[in-house]
């Protein structure tokens, strides 16, 4: 078992990661046998709605009009959370962000914390940046356990470890758990049941122990400034009630106005993502309660990259996303690379949208997952708060386009040249004459690393004799 990188840090571009992860055989029967699966689930559990499109319109409407009203709501937020007994704690950027979670860990003294799967912390490295102040953090969600233990990377926004089969899981658990606390049982097999009871074992020392938890958050009701997260396996909510001190890092566009907002998201979500019709622990909590769950509550409000997002007319609308990663699911490239192809956290048709305008495009990596796509749309078919993925992708490339780069300079200057002649009738009318009396000699491939690859697996159409012009002329 290969022990790889446990950050997309240094990562190559989408071409170079895919084209190594589409030769490995065995991700490729995985990935597929896993995508199609829940993606089928997922149909089936959208079916059962009548009202399904109206829902979709809502969510997508009531995420569009708050971030068209973003800083009200998050002042209202704040306001809300500080009067339930929380602190709010604004970052810029995953630095600012992590610089205020590991001094938030430093004031209780304690050097490990839990935690529960979250995007925006991956997003920001704040494992790393713990580990860096000596703080230990321990993933509690079954997938992100296999991940940390496998010093892996997530390869799939929901199912961390999708890349992983139940063999290479119990292997993991045998060599690895014991690093990280209560040893995997010695006669451990590949049986699901027994890898779920290692890894609950395993992880119920760590919550009875922390006095610590950091979470991420799926919602922020800003009327009440109450925390939503949803999950399936109730180890979040072991985080989030057991230590003492919580610690929310959350994406700002996660706010929602109201409870009532709700009631479209618990619809949505569940059947989108696990493809259940209602998800199985919802945990919703307002700063804090005499006698009952944390004694202290921090907010950590991330921007990193939003606010630009925000900024861009065509591609603030990923920032509506909630994270079902259904376009995963459907997406015929994504099926094929994995999720380490697309060198980020956020893989698949919203990585490949969202990464790029939350780190720039100037990146080798960003410049390159716009390109990541087939456009064929599947991605905006099922996505339940319709981003129109593919609308965004074509802005993007559009955007790199326009900052240049070897490949666009020579495409531009290509299309320029076309423009001429398509400008100059004469000139066009020699260049078919041209073609038409030389065709023949021309190659079947084009030249070029580039342009012969795409002749590879296509054939290039062969020039008729006579061109339309000359056709005109004769008989009209
Ligand atoms: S873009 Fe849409 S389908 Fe994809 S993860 Fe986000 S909400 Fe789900």
């Amino acid at each position: 078992m290969s022990a790889p990188s446990e950050t997309f840090l240094g990562f190559p571009a989408f071409p170079e990661a895919a084209h190594d992860a589409v030769r490995d055989r065995e991700l490729r029967r995985t990935m597929r046998h896993a995508t199609h699966t829940i993606r089928d689930k997922r149909a089936r559990a959208v079916a059962e709605l009548a009202d399904w499109d109206e829902l979709r319109t809502a969510g997508a409407q009531l995420k569009e009009r708050t971030l068209r009203h973003l800083p009200h709501y998050l002042e209202q937020l704040e306001e809300a959370v500080t009067r339930a007994g929380g602190t709010v704690h604004w970052a810029a950027d995953a630095a600012e962000a992590n610089r205020i979670v590991a001094e938030l860990v430093r004031e209780t003294g304690e050097q490990e914390v839990v935690k529960v799967k979250s995007m925006a912390t991956q997003e920001i490295g704040l494992n790393e940046a713990l580990a860096a102040e000596d703080i230990t953090a321990y993933e509690t969600d079954l997938a992100e356990l296999i991940v940390q233990l496998g010093r892996d990377r997530p390869s799939h926004i929901l199912v961390p470890a999708i890349h992983r089969d139940r063999r290479q899981i119990q292997e993991i658990f045998r060599e690895r758990m014991a690093d990280w606390g209560r040893t995997a049982p010695e006669n451990l097999t590949d049986d699901p049941v027994q890898l779920a009871e290692a890894a609950r074992l395993h992880l119920r020392e760590k919550f009875l122990n922390a006095r610590v938890a950091v979470s991420g958050a799926n919602f922020m009701i800003a009327e009440t400034g109450t925390m939503v997260v949803v999950e399936s396996e109730g180890n979040g909510r072991m985080c989030l009630t057991l230590p003492d001190t919580l610690i929310t890092v959350a994406g700002i566009e996660k706010v929602v106005p109201t409870w009532r907002d709700l009631e479209v998201f618990l619809q949505t979500l569940p059947r989108s993502s696990t493809a259940e019709r209602m998800n199985p622990y919802t945990s919703t909590w307002t700063g804090t309660t005499d006698g009952d769950g944390p004694r202290a509550f921090h907010l950590v409000l991330l921007d990193n990259g939003r606010t630009d997002t925000l900024a861009d007319q065509v591609g603030r609308q990923a920032l509506r996303c909630i994270r079902c990663s259904a376009c995963l699911n459907v997406c015929p490239v994504y099926e094929r690379t994995g999720g380490h192809a697309y060198g980020s956290v956020y893989p698949g048709p919203i990585g490949a949208v969202l990464t790029p305008q939350l780190h720039g495009i100037q990146s080798e990596v960003g410049a390159s997952l716009p390109y990541a796509s087939s456009l064929c749309g599947a991605c905006y078919d099922v996505c339940p708060v319709a981003i129109d993925i593919p609308e965004v992708l074509v802005h993007l490339r559009e955007r790199i386009a326009e900052q240049g780069g070897k490949g666009h300079r020579l495409e531009k200057a290509a299309v320029n040249a076309a423009g001429w002649v398509l400008n100059h009738p004469r000139a066009l009318e020699v260049g078919e004459r041209l073609a038409s009396l030389t065709r023949r000699l021309q190659p079947k491939r084009l030249p070029g690393p580039g342009a012969a690859q795409w002749t590879r697996s296509r054939d290039l159409p062969e020039l008729p004799a006579r061109s339309f012009r000359a056709w005109w002329k004769e008989n009209r």
